[in-house]
C-alpha cells in the first residue's frame, strides 16, 4: 500500500510532468474506481493549465487555473507514471492525460482503490478527509508545540496518538512504528506524558518530533532506488536483535489498534 514517502516520490514527477503545461486531452478507460469518475471530469480538465502537483497527507492534488483542485487517492496498488506518447498501454492504464509539454500522465491501478474526485474552490474548503487532517510530517508548522497540542489530554498510547490523522496527517503505520523506535520511545507509553501540565512539549516531543521527519526524508530518498529486502531498523523485525548500537534487545511485536506495531522493549522507554 503506497504510504506517504511512495505518494512524495508520485507527486514530484506529475509536478516535472504537469507543471505549468496545459491539459489537452483527457481519456479514461476506466471510470469504475474506489468512486465511480464523474461525467463532467474530462471537460472539467481539458483545456486547463496546472499550476501546480501538492501533497496533503495520502492524498494529491492537482491545482488548476480554473480553481477547481483534482483529488487523488493511490488506494492499494495506484501509481502514476510519465510516458512520451499514448502507445504502450497496459491493462490497468485507467486515466490518460495528455499535456501540451508532451508528456502523458498515466494512472495505472490493478486492484482500483484509488480515486479521483474534481473539488471546486467550494468543496476544497469543506471536503471532509482534507479539512480534518492535522499538520503536515515534513512541513515547518509541525514541530513539538504542535505535537503537544494534538496529544494533551489523550488517554491514548503513543503509538495510537500518532495514527490518528488529526495528530499527524499521513505518518502510517510502518512510520509511526520507525520513529518511536528512532526516538527511543515505547509505543505503549501514554501519549499526554510527553506534554506539561500546561501543554507545553518535554524533550521527547521534540525527539519525536525530529525523529519522525528524518525517517519520511529519508524514506523519500530512497523511493528513487528502492533497493531488495526490509529497509526498516525495526518494522517487520519481530525476534531480531535490536539495531541500536550498544542495545542487546530482540524486537517484539504487539497489535494495538488493530495493526502491528514493532519495538525494542529496552531501548525505547
Ligand atoms: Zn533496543
Amino acid at each position: 500500500m503506497p504510504e506517504l514517502p511512495e505518494v512524495e516520490y508520485n507527486r514530484r514527477r506529475l509536478q516535472r510532468a504537469m507543471a505549468g503545461a496545459r491539459i489537452i486531452r483527457v481519456t479514461v478507460r476506466q471510470p469504475k474506481l474506489r468512486y465511480d469518475i464523474s461525467d463532467d471530469l474530462v471537460a472539467r480538465l481539458e483545456g486547463q493549465t496546472v499550476h501546480a502537483v501538492e501533497r496533503r497527507a495520502k492524498y494529491l492534488l492537482i491545482a488548476l487555473a480554473s480553481g477547481d483542485r483534482l483529488l487523488m487517492h493511490l488506494g492499494m496498488s495506484g501509481w502514476f507514471r510519465v510516458a512520451r506518447s499514448t502507445r504502450h498501454l497496459e491493462t490497468h492504464d485507467h486515466v490518460i492525460v495528455e499535456m501540451s509539454n508532451g508528456a502523458v500522465v498515466i494512472f495505472n491501478d490493478p486492484r482500483r482503490f484509488g480515486f479521483m474526485r474534481l473539488l471546486s474552490p467550494d468543496d476544497q474548503a469543506t471536503h471532509a478527509p482534507l479539512t480534518r487532517l492535522g499538520p503536515e510530517p515534513l512541513a515547518k508548522t509541525f514541530d513539538a508545540a504542535a505535537l503537544a497540542a494534538g496529544i494533551a489530554r489523550r488517554k491514548t498510547s503513543l503509538k495510537i496518538a500518532l495514527s490518528d490523522q488529526r495528530v499527524v496527517g499521513g505518518l502510517g503505520n510502518i512510520y509511526a512504528v520507525e520513529a518511536l523506535h528512532r526516538a527511543g520511545l515505547s509505543p505503549r507509553r501514554k501519549a499526554a506524558t510527553l506534554v506539561t501540565k500546561r501543554g507545553a512539549p518535554r524533550q521527547p516531543a521534540h525527539a519525536l518530533v525530529q525523529a519522525i521527519k528524518d525517517v519520511l526524508t529519508e524514506a523519500i530518498r530512497r523511493q528513487a532506488r528502492p533497493g531488495d529486502g526490509n529497509p526498516f531498523r525495526v518494522y517487520d523485525r519481530e525476534g531480531q536483535p535490536c539495531p541500536r548500537p550498544g542495545c542487546r534487545g530482540i524486537i517484539r511485536r504487539i497489535v494495538q489498534g488493530g495493526r502491528s506495531t514493532y519495538y525494542c522493549p529496552v531501548c525505547q522507554r
